[in-house]
């Protein structure tokens, strides 16, 4: 058993557990761009299955897996949910999360623990803004994928069109699986593949396997069992991408996409003995139960009233009760074990990305988007100033993006977003969940700073006793990218180890307000000198003057802001070709020389965030709906002087010495968290 773990009753579990012979479990993502089908999947999924006896319905607003009041009104989806069901003696556990760009940070979460994924596109509108960016990241995180290609009774599907667009973008490895009869017609369904379709099968299966190769090249006619087999290996190991296709809402080709979930995907590692590991990839509150970590189990077994070891907050946490979501409603499960999600209730304190028990088999996250809007959230109601404060608390735990700032002083409360749709919703959330009327201001781009040149930065904290901290850095810019670089020069001889492991861990706190009110970033910090004091130096002292010492240093080099860059693809008719480069250079962007093809151009470029936020809606206007735009995070750059946004220290700035050193001593409070 793991480290830290309590065991009861293991002996009595072990037996019945093996009795039952080996689980089989899939934890299986459905991903696309919003409104492609997913939620519609996952409702014929579950029906399937027999979990539910009624089919959720979007367009009613009774989809099941869309909770929320606001999910339910708007039809789209904001939190991941999880719901769990067995097909064919497999126990799938289902994530359908938020296809919407603003809600990337739900999916980024949920993409940790899967063991793979169902990506869902359209048959009219193919690959769109979020599906290429979704892709990346499964590739990246080397996740296997089936694609199922939706609504094949739509007017205008075609599929042979997406698959040949997917094959293109995607992957040249995309095997078609089914095919479509009635495209565009009510009665669209699916069929077994023509003869050309079946040779390409073949054809792309045989390439993966030698003995297959020599046979299918010596014109042998290869047995389904042998394809099946081939086909199942390769898309485990990420070498082909099964694609079927289907129409969700006439429950066309659902059951076909469900045995390939059998079929291709691998089973979850389920092995109880070893010790302990597990993530915490969502918080939840609810009414009766409150906090509630969604927790995705990699090896060995937890119990109710089990204690654990949280890796990342390195403390003991006592597991009070473990649920199951079935069909969004919790339930009583008793233990988790190795393979499976769960829910965890009695954890007050644990954070997303928590990791319990040993770290070794957990695989790392993956970064899909960073906010890159600061917007200022203000009650209606002035009454309202600190449950609205509270709310946002309990919404950043549960979306870490939200990256909340409650800065008492000014009366302000700051979140992060990914885009206007997000402000609407949280709007909806904390009327209905909290009661409390909000609004939200206008967003600002999150800019950042950096040195304008290299200098240096000193602080004596001696007076008044005990304390001793005497510090100085040199500080010069980086490269663009590079982050914050520490090193120190400084023997521990004048500085023991203990105060410099101060320093180091104090460095990025220090830089998450510079002197123009960003996070300060792309610099080099040396300390140069120094000394701690025998006597004197308490823990604490070498942090506050690192604080002082680093913001005097900025203010004697001087910062330049930086802005959040993005890299845009846009294709469109060429009709529209000049007016959509000439926008470009006005929003201060670059692109590579434009590609022409069969009337339509492709322009591949960057531009500043701060200038393009409004230019999906703009280029639509422009296009009728003809245009088509992805666009992705590509760092920051250098912002021309005179454009970007300075703000106000919030708080007590090191730069007012003596205020600041009151505050830190706790002579005064300020209720900032
Ligand atoms: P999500 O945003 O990806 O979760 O997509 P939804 O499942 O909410 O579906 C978006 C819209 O497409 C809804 O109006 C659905 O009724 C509709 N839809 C989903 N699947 C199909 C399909 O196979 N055919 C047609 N014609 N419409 C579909
Ligand atoms: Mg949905």
């Amino acid at each position: 058993m793991g480290r830290g773990i309590g065991r009861k009753g293991g002996e009595e579990i072990r037996v019945r557990g093996l009795m039952q012979g080996k689980r089989r479990i899939r934890n299986l993502g459905i991903l696309a761009h919003v409104d492609a089908g997913k939620t519609t999947v996952t409702e014929q999924m579950l029906y399937l299955s027999g979990s539910t006896r009624a089919v959720g319905n979007v367009d009613k607003g009774t989809s099941l897996s869309d909770t929320l009041d606001v999910e339910k009104k708007r039809g789209i989806s904001v939190r991941a949910s999880s719901l769990a069901f067995s097909w064919q003696d497999v126990q799938i556990n289902l994530i359908d999360t938020p296809g919407h760009v603003d809600f990337s940070a739900e999916v980024e979460r949920s993409l940790r623990v899967l063991d793979c994924a169902v990506l869902v596109l359209s048959a009219v509108e193919g690959i769109q803004a979020q599906s290429e960016p979704i892709w990346d990241a499964l590739r990246a995180m080397g996740i296997p994928v089936v694609l199922f290609i939706n609504k094949i009774d739509r007017k205008g599907a075609d599929v042979a069109g997406v698959f040949a667009e997917m094959q293109r973008a995607f992957s040249p490895s995309m095997v078609l699986i089914n095919g479509a009869k009635n495209e565009g017609f009510d009665e669209a369904a699916i069929t077994e593949l023509s003869a050309v379709q079946s040779d390409a099968l073949h054809e792309k299966i045989a390439e993966q396997d030698d003995a297959l190769l020599e046979r299918y090249l010596e014109g042998e006619a290869l047995e389904s069992s042998a394809i099946d087999a081939a086909l199942a290996q390769a898309t485990r190991e990420c070498k082909v991408f099964p694609v079927l296709c289907g129409a969700a809402k006439n429950r066309a080709g659902v059951e076909a996409l469900l045995d390939a979930i059998i079929r291709y995907f691998p089973d979850a590692e389920t092995s109880i003995d070893k010790p302990v590991s597990g993530v915490v990839f969502r918080i939840d509150h609810d009414e009766r139960f409150g906090r509630i970590a969604g927790v995705r189990l990699y090896a060995g077994r937890l119990q109710t009233r089990d204690t654990v070891h949280n890796h990342t907050a390195d403390r003991e946490e006592k597991v009070a009760q473990i649920k199951r979501s079935a069909t969004n409603k919790y339930e009583d499960a008793g233990e988790l074990t190795a393979g499976d999600i769960g829910f965890l209730c009695g954890l007050p304190d644990v954070q997303i990305g928590d990791i319990l028990g040993d770290p070794e088999p957990v695989p790392g996250g993956y970064v899909l988007s960073e906010p890159l809007l600061s917007v200022q959230v203000r009650p209606l109601n002035d009454a309202d100033h600190t449950a609205l404060a509270k709310a946002l608390q309990q919404l950043s735990s549960e979306d870490p993006h939200l990256n909340f700032k409650w800065y008492s002083e000014e009366r302000e409360l700051h979140v992060k977003i990914m885009g206007a749709i997000q402000t609407e919703i949280l709007t909806a959330i904390l009327a209905t969940r909290f009661g409390i009327q909000a609004e939200f201001s206008d967003p600002t781009v999150v800019y950042r700073e950096t040195p304008a040149g290299a200098g240096y930065g000193a602080d004596s904290y001696t007076m008044p006793k005990p304390c001793w901290a005497i510090v100085k850095y040199l500080l010069e810019p980086g490269a663009r990218g590079s982050g914050i670089e520490y090193h120190s020069e400084v023997n521990v001889d004048k500085i023991k180890l203990k105060f410099q492991n101060e320093i180091a861990a104090s460095i990025a706190d220090a830089l998450k307000q510079g002197i123009k009110g960003w996070e300060v970033t792309d610099l080099k910090i040396t300390l140069v000198d120094g000394s701690d004091h025998v006597v004197h130096s308490r823990p604490g002292n070498f942090k506050l003057a690192t604080n002082i010492a680093l913001m005097q240093g900025l203010t004697a080099t001087d910062t330049i802001l930086l802005e959040p860059f993005i890299a845009y693809r846009i294709t469109g008719p060429e009709a529209i070709g000049g007016k959509v480069t000439s926008d470009i250079i006005e929003m201060r962007g670059t692109f590579e020389p434009a590609e022409m093809s069969e009337g339509q151009f492709v322009l591949q470029g960057r531009f500043p965030l701060a200038t393009s936020m409004d230019y999906a809606i703009r280029l639509s206007g422009l296009a009728g709906g003809k245009a088509k735009m992805t666009l992705g995070f590509d760092g920051y750059e250098e912002c021309p002087p005179g454009l970007g946004v300075e703000r106000e220290y919030k708080g007590i700035s090191p730069l007012d010495r003596s205020k600041y050193i009151l505050l830190m001593r706790g002579a005064i409070t300020l209720a900032t968290t």
